[in-house]
């Protein structure tokens, strides 16, 4: 188990690490997955270090998903995706990485979509693509 000292997602919120940052409010940030399984995949991190849905709260967890479906309406008005991909994996065995709750909203052009790996300036011109859609 991570401690938030340690944890990559709590480095972000702290400013301590870079991020492709998509929204951010007083509780949340969303921001590009680095690592991304299609065009435009963003997370929605809680601020505050939650390891999981058994740990978070549930009224954050419940915001959480609201700025999930403001990033999924930006992310087809920005990159008009075939389809968009709602996930959120606890424990190691479900295919949480990082332990820190995250929920992953993924732009899909079909089911057995495969990850890919885009430059730096992809990235920030996707991350500035879906802001500048997001409604709030
Ligand atoms: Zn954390």
């Amino acid at each position: 188990m991570q401690g938030p000292q340690a944890c990559v997602f709590c480095r972000v919120v702290a400013g301590e690490l870079p991020s492709y940052k998509v929204y951010e409010d007083d509780w949340v940030l969303a921001m590009l997955d680095i690592r991304p399984v299609g065009r435009g995949h963003t997370l929605v991190v809680p601020k505050q270090h939650f390891e999981d849905v058994l740990d978070i709260e549930e009224d954050l967890m419940l915001h959480i998903y609201r700025v999930a479906k403001k990033v999924a309406e930006a992310q087809k008005r920005a990159l008009n995706p075939a389809g968009i991909g709602i996930a959120q994996n606890n424990g190691a065995a479900a295919g949480q990485i990082i332990f820190h709750f995250h929920a992953h909203v993924i732009p899909k052009e079909s089911v057995n979509q495969n990850r890919y790996e885009p430059s730096p300036e992809e990235l920030t011109e996707v991350a500035e693509l879906i802001r500048k859609n997001l409604v709030t």
